[in-house]
């Protein structure tokens, strides 16, 4: 990989990504990584592997954009072979990453499906175990986030929606995978400073990541006597789709992240090392921890 800097180049933190905040922009849907107005660092000019997940064998929900993406290029250059999951919508985001990651010589699964549908969410193990050969890496990264200012406007359907896409998808392909999880292995949740620091236009999902924390929490006590780690990864505003895809109101983008101790929003790149040192074994004795990237935003 040809570049001039890296994950690993020592850099001022404070200017090391875009500091004038963000256009207001509009996307319908789950939105699309590669129509924002302003394109994510996705690490694939700016992460370099250093061999710390090689065979590894994981699967990456929410892989096509954003945060999972990021998760998804630094997991191929740290060696492992990937099942992606993404909404069918999302089809031509994930053929991106796909191409990324094969030309690393890793092997990718494209598994498109909507994770509140309980099958979908299950028969992606079965999907990692029959065509990767196994499975010892879960990144559990989708996500959905609708802000709604005033309680009066959230439907039961949204609730609902965002609890099942959230906290029941991950619950499902959990139980799912443990059972074929070797020991050695790695859970990796994504819960958000939401979960101590509330917006009050995002009651339902702000909720949703303090479950997940607890969650997590609960799972790495049970599962660590198997040799299985659970931890979660926090992070602050970071720059997606998720944004721009009615996760914040358009009018706030321009001041998106501003309000961090560093002073701007991360990059999805940032977000990658988190996951690739929870996932390889330099952190076999981290378990139940939650490991927030947030700006420097202080947590409990
Ligand atoms: P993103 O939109 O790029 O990624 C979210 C992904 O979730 C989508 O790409 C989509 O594939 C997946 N998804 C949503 N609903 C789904 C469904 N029903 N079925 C299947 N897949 C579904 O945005 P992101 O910001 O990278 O979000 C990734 C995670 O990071 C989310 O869990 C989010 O809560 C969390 N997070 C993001 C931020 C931020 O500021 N961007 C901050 C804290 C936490
Ligand atoms: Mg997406």
């Amino acid at each position: 990989m040809a570049s001039m800097t890296d994950q690993l180049t020592f850099t001022d933190p404070t200017t090391r990504f875009r500091t004038e905040g963000y256009p207001e922009q509009q996307q319908d849907g789950p939105g699309l990584e590669q129509d924002l107005a302003v394109r994510a660092d996705d690490g694939r000019d700016s992460y370099r592997g250093t061999g710390r997940l090689v065979g590894r064998k994981a699967l990456v929900t929410g892989g096509d954009s954003g945060i999972g993406r990021a998760v998804a290029i630094a997991f191929a250059r740290e060696g492992a072979d990937l099942v992606l999951s993404y909404l069918p919508e999302e089809q031509p985001d994930a053929e991106e990453v796909a191409a990324i990651v094969r030309a690393e010589g890793r092997t990718v699964v494209l598994a498109p499906g909507d994770l509140t549908d309980e099958t979908y969410a299950r028969g992606l193990v079965h999907r990692a175990l029959e065509e990767l050969g196994g499975l010892d890496t879960l990144a559990l990264v989708a996500g959905k986030q609708q802000a709604v200012e005033d309680i009066a406007d959230l439907s039961s359907a949204q609730f609902d929606e965002t609890f099942r896409t959230n906290v029941y998808a991950m619950f499902w392909t959990i139980q799912e995978a443990v059972p074929h999880l070797p020991p050695g292995s790695s859970i990796i949740t994504t819960s958000s400073i939401q979960a101590y620091d509330p917006s009050p236009i995002l009651v339902d999902y702000a909720t949703t990541k303090a479950a997940i924390n607890t969650l997590s929490k609960a799972l790495a006590g049970q599962l660590a006597p198997k040799g299985i780690r659970v931890n979660v990864v926090a992070p602050g505003p970071v720059w997606t789709p998720l944004q721009t895809a009615g996760g914040q109101p358009p009018e706030k983008l321009p001041e998106f992240g501003k309000q961090t101790p560093l002073g701007r929003a991360g990059q999805p790149v940032e977000m990658a090392p988190a996951y690739v040192f929870l996932a390889s074994p330099e952190s076999s004795y981290v378990s139940g921890e939650t490991l927030n990237a947030n700006g420097g935003s202080p947590t409990p």
